[in-house]
């Protein structure tokens, strides 16, 4: 039996060209949760389920409708026939929520998706991991990324991962005429699931790796790599070839786009800038900023081969593939003299706008 939410709301905010919004206080858990649905023109409308702590529940709720605009773009930019939606879970305490608390949660989040009838269907991302894909499937058969053991293809990032490293390789090559990342100085800001592997990937190949996180625990890694530290409000001004934001989004803002002192932004993170005109901005400073929803496509690539049943030679081929991705649309940037941004975003709506 599906234990009943208590619906907060299903009214989109005035300008959303959303085609869903539900938001729900968990019955069992009391957080409030939502799944933002952007676009099923391609397909089913997949995007990870966050939870973090938001000062406000609201603010949670408007992170869903932001960060499913962008997955639509994702999956049409990388050629899947997948939507773009998103889940928020405002996690009732500031720390992640563990215990009983947590199958609480994740047990209404799989309730939630289920109403949804298959129009949306889960994922990890930030502030979950794939055992708890294996709980939300507990409620609903409309989630993907569980672990292989379960019939799934397992964690997304290390595909997230090498897909941001491919992107990187076509960011210095237009930027420094170089793909090759051995000696390029790099700041990977956030070191989660795909930051870890990214820093980790970027020492391997010889570049010269900082590393920065909230958390002072991950300190550990900067000492493994031997790579430098610095905080976080310091890594995103350094002065360096390349910054990689690999946090949570808007790491770029009006307050520090003019103390941008890199050469190339190219990270794992969504909606790295906290408003898109920002792009612009960093375009005149001339600093080639790397569409975010181009360089992420990496994990979601991968998970959507547990609906297809196509096999991880031919995930990795596309993932790789982003390389190329990437160096079209600064290419098309500069034919039409727009940000790489707005290349993107072209690149994206004419597949969308052919759908239609
Ligand atoms: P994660 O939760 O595993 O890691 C996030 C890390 O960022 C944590 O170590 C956290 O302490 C750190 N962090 C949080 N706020 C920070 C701040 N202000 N400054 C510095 N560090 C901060 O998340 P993840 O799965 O590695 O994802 C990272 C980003 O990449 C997210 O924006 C996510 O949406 C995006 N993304 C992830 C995937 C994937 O496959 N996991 C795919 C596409 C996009």
């Amino acid at each position: 039996m599906m234990a009943l939410a208590t619906p907060v709301g299903r009214a989109l905010p005035d300008g959303a060209d959303h085609e869903e919004l539900a938001v729900v206080r968990g019955e069992r858990s009391g957080a409030t949760m939502s799944v933002a649905i952007h676009s099923t023109l391609l397909g089913p409308a997949l995007g990870g389920a966050r939870i973090w702590h938001y000062d406000r529940d609201q603010d949670g709720v408007a992170d869903s409708l932001r960060l499913a605009e962008a997955m639509t773009y994702k999956a049409a930019a990388a050629g899947l026939d997948l939507g773009g939606g998103k889940g928020v879970i405002c996690s009732p305490t500031p720390d992640a929520p563990t215990g009983e608390l947590r199958r609480a949660i994740l047990h209404d989040f799989g309730d939630l998706v289920e109403s949804l009838g298959g129009r949306y269907i889960t994922a990890e991302d930030v502030g979950t991991a794939t055992e708890d894909m294996v709980e939300i499937s507990s409620r609903t058969t409309h989630v993907t990324g569980l672990p292989v053991e379960r019939g799934g293809v397992g964690d997304p990032s290390p595909f997230t991962a090498a897909g941001v490293q491919a992107a990187m390789r076509a960011a210095c090559a237009h930027a420094f005429g170089s793909s090759a990342l051995a000696g390029r100085s790099v700041v990977v800001i956030g070191l989660g699931h795909v930051g870890e592997r990214l820093a980790r990937g970027l020492t391997e190949v010889g570049a010269d790796v900082t590393v920065s996180d909230i958390q002072s625990e991950k300190r550990a890694l900067a000492r493994e790599l031997d790579a430098r530290w610095l905080e976080p409000d310091a890594a995103i001004v350094a002065e360096l070839d390349v910054v990689a934001p690999c946090a949570v989004g808007g790491a770029i803002h009006a307050r520090n786009v003019d103390s941008l002192a890199c050469r190339v932004v190219c990270g794992a993170a969504n909606n790295q800038l906290a408003d898109e005109r920002l792009a612009d901005r960093l375009h005149e400073r001339g600093i080639l900023f790397t569409p975010d929803f181009i360089v992420n496509a990496g994990g979601l690539i991968n998970v959507y081969r547990e609906l297809h049943g196509t096999d991880a030679a031919h995930a990795t081929r596309l993932v790789l593939g982003i390389e190329d991705v990437v160096a079209t649309i600064f290419a098309e940037a500069t034919e039409r003299g727009t940000t790489p941004l707005a290349a993107a975003r072209a690149h994206a709506s004419r597949r969308l706008d052919a759908a239609r």
